[in-house]
């Protein structure tokens, strides 16, 4: 689902690289079919979703998406199409896993030498939390405006039980594998409920250590002690406004990777939107959307025993690196002249 605006020009890019990692790993080929959906379908079809492209998604193994949304093009009540959002209701897609990780050669946004050692993952419960209330919100009398936020024990465990895994796996890759919850649990019933949750499956997983923060408080260590995250878990509106603010800190949305993982399914997507004011200039920086690719192969490679594929993804990690290393390469949100074409490049012949 290449969607729109930059959408349509970092999905080729990071498909390409994804082919040519599986051509040096062997023995995997990724079968591929076009998805339509987003605002401009929506502008020239009516559909922003059609069924078609649901049930191409239903069949699929993994979902690949660009980026979705166009500020012109609205519904009656003036929010904006966004089928990836629908994508994560429909197929439950709860744990929202978004990496940040300072790649060297790539100017990081703190001057602190230890920027050069972020590496965290922040875990977005995606399916409920304030978007539960996405379309039942309601004004009254051109007065009061109300949304409601929902926080369900069932998705709780399950996002809590993934990031747990996720601290594990960390810690087996050789890094510290500690979970942090990020709440405001001192000022509302539902997230005094949510930490109560978390604290019952940090007791199942007595191997990881777990901590808590407060969402206030986790803004400002997010930027004066980045480096000493590891893997944290919060909820849907809180994760959307501290995952932009965790790319700001590696280069910028063209640097931020996601995946939205559920228990049967998965949508790879890269953290930024459609970026209208760049879009058809060629400038787009194609990193986030590669990285996202080389989750997808870490991820079908690990549910099917693949390891040629979880390889792949290893791969184009390495090359990403590679590529930026001597810091010869500089995009455009940090003031360079790198565009789509020149990073796919220099990606492609460190894979190759
Ligand atoms: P959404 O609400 O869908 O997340 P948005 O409107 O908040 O999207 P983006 O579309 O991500 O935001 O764009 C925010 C800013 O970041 C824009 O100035 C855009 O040009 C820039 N940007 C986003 N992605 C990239 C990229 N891959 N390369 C360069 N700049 C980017």
């Amino acid at each position: 689902m290449a969607g729109d605006g930059i959408g349509q020009e970092v999905t080729p890019a990071a498909l390409a690289i994804a082919d040519a990692a599986l051509a040096r790993t062997g023995g995997v080929r990724l079968v591929r079919e076009d998805a339509p959906a987003g605002a401009a379908h929506y502008q020239s079809t009516g559909e922003a979703f059609p069924e078609t492209s649901r049930r191409t998604c239903e069949a699929a193994d993994a979902i690949y998406l660009g980026a979705m949304g166009l500020p012109s093009v609205r519904y009656a009540d003036g929010t904006e199409i966004a089928p990836q959002l629908d994508l994560r209701f429909m197929f439950e897609l709860y744990a929202g896993v978004r990496p940040t990780r300072a790649i060297p050669g790539v100017r990081p946004a703190l001057a602190d030498p230890r920027a050069a050692e972020i590496d965290f993952v922040l875990v977005r419960e995606s399916t409920e939390g304030l978007f539960a209330s996405r379309g039942k919100g309601v004004v009254e009398d051109d007065a009061v405006a109300r949304e409601t936020m929902v926080i369900t024990r069932r998705v709780s465990e399950r996002v809590f039980g993934y990031s747990f895994g996720e601290a594990e796996r960390r810690r087996a890759a050789g890094k510290e594998g500690r979970l942090t919850l990020i709440d405001k649990a001192n000022v509302f019933t539902a997230f005094a409920f949510f930490r109560k949750v978390f604290d019952e499956v940090a007791a199942r997983h007595p191997d990881v250590a777990a901590d808590h923060l407060y969402v206030d408080a986790a803004a400002l260590a997010m930027v004066s002690r980045p480096w000493a995250l590891d893997v944290a878990v919060t909820e849907n509106m809180f994760g959307d406004i501290l995952s932009d603010l965790a790319a700001g800190l590696v280069g910028g949305m063209g640097y931020a990777p996601s995946a939205d993982i559920g228990d049967e399914r998965a949508v790879f997507q890269p953290a930024h939107g459609s970026a209208p004011d760049i879009a058809g200039t060629g400038k787009a920086n194609p990193v986030a959307a590669i990285l996202s690719a080389a989750m997808m192969l870490d991820w079908l490679g690990a549910r099917h025993g693949e390891v040629n594929v979880v390889e792949a993804g290893r791969l184009i990690g390495r090359a990403v690196d590679a590529a930026f290393a001597d810091g010869g390469l500089v995009t455009c949100e940090l003031g360079g002249t790198a565009d789509t074409r020149a990073v796919t490049d220099a990606v492609l012949a460190n894979i190759r």
